[in-house]
């Protein structure tokens, strides 16, 4: 008896708030948590203590996430000694 795999799938996209101070502007990116939605009051200020408020909710690909690595460098061979 076999039973078939659930729930193997990993999520490819992570969920991103952004929200804004409106007085000096302030931005902050933060993972999405359940309820936020854009012009949702977000809290205070740590600058000047004005209101924060989410301007922009997006997914983020996960798969683009890696590391950019410069291996186009050519190798230059090593010097040879007289
Ligand atoms: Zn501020």
């Amino acid at each position: 008896m076999s039973f078939p795999s659930l729930g193997g799938s990993k999520p490819k996209t992570q969920i991103l708030t952004v929200d804004e101070c409106e007085n000096c502007h302030n931005r902050v990116t933060h993972p999405h948590q359940p309820g936020d939605y854009v012009y949702k009051p977000a809290g205070e200020c740590d600058k000047c203590h004005g209101t924060r408020r989410i301007i922009m909710v997006y997914s983020e690909d996960l798969r683009g996430k890696q590391p950019h690595l410069t291996a186009s460098e050519p190798q230059a061979p090593p010097p040879s000694k007289p």
